[in-house]
């Protein structure tokens, strides 16, 4: 299994689209790596994670075969995640010739914004299919088993993260988690689930946070949790993203915390095999 992240940073992206604070000037000015767009993944090419506001910057940047993409799992509503606008191009005459059905793994939330999203011009609804995705609910998605997990985020919807696992490799997925609920270690520890792969919010990077977001010492705790239930091994690799300039450290900064508690900081284009 393929992990390739196409964006790693949190709502506002990094720099931030209106700010000029010191995090986001050095950024301007060191470029590359140092430049984040809203987070969005994709696993072997075929199973898509968030639809934001840069994915078609994504698709530009990184040539992968979007028009082909049938199956969209979504963690929750807020905008740097679930861009509903941009679908309404996946259409006749908007696009040729008229695009498969694209399956969206969403929450409540995410459901209503799709229909609220959708111009009744050109039946836009008809090229897609809304699954509920229920937490601690596996569901059967090409060769993936995918089990969505409840998150701690936004109180007025289920946000979620994902476990994903095929050919015998496991991959948790998550931004805008939190410290996850009990509830969440507690199906990971009953499924017996060996993680090759995890995957953290760390929106906050070095600063505490754990009911909203992730900074490094809460997504230490929750590898120490995991550790301990048995899901992750020594081997497994332990991966940040969804950054913010608001926690206040450059990559370069970023990248010496990270290391001393043996984390992979993400970058846009990163692809990790597992
Ligand atoms: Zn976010
Ligand atoms: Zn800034
Ligand atoms: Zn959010």
């Amino acid at each position: 299994m393929r992990l390739r992240y196409l964006g790693t940073a949190a709502a506002e992206g990094i720099p931030a689209v209106f700010c000029r604070c010191p995090v986001c000037a050095e950024a301007r000015r060191l470029g590359g790596r140092d430049l984040r767009t809203r987070s969005q993944a994709i696993v072997n090419d075929d199973l898509l994670i968030d639809l934001p506001p840069d994915t078609y910057a994504h698709y530009l940047a990184y040539g992968f075969d979007l028009p082909g993409i049938t199956e969209l799992l979504v963690t929750h509503s807020h905008t740097d995640h679930f861009y509903a606008t941009e679908l309404e191009m996946r259409c006749s005459p908007l696009a040729h010739p008229e695009p498969p059905v694209m399956r969206i793994y969403c929450n409540e939330a995410v459901e209503a914004k799709f229909h609220r999203s959708m111009p009744p011009k050109h039946n836009v609804e008809k090229n897609f299919s809304i699954v509920r995705a229920r937490p601690f609910v596996p569901l059967a998605i090409r060769d993936y088993s995918v089990v969505p997990l409840l998150a701690r985020h936004d109180r007025a919807e289920e946000c979620l993260l994902y476990l994903i696992s095929s050919g015998g490799k496991t991959l948790l997925y998550g931004n805008d988690t939190g410290l996850f609920p009990d509830s969440t270690f507690d199906y990971i520890e009953r499924s017996g689930a060996r993680i090759d792969l995890a995957s953290f919010d760390c929106t906050a990077m070095g600063q505490r946070d754990g009911k909203n977001h992730m900074g490094l010492a809460d997504v230490a705790e929750a590898r120490e949790r995991l550790t301990r239930i048995g899901a992750l091994g020594a081997g497994a690799a332990c991966v940040i993203t969804h950054f913010s300039h608001n926690g206040r450290l450059t990559r370069p900064q970023l990248e010496e915390a990270a290391a001393k508690e043996g984390f992979l900081v993400a970058y846009d284009g990163l692809s990790l095999e597992l």
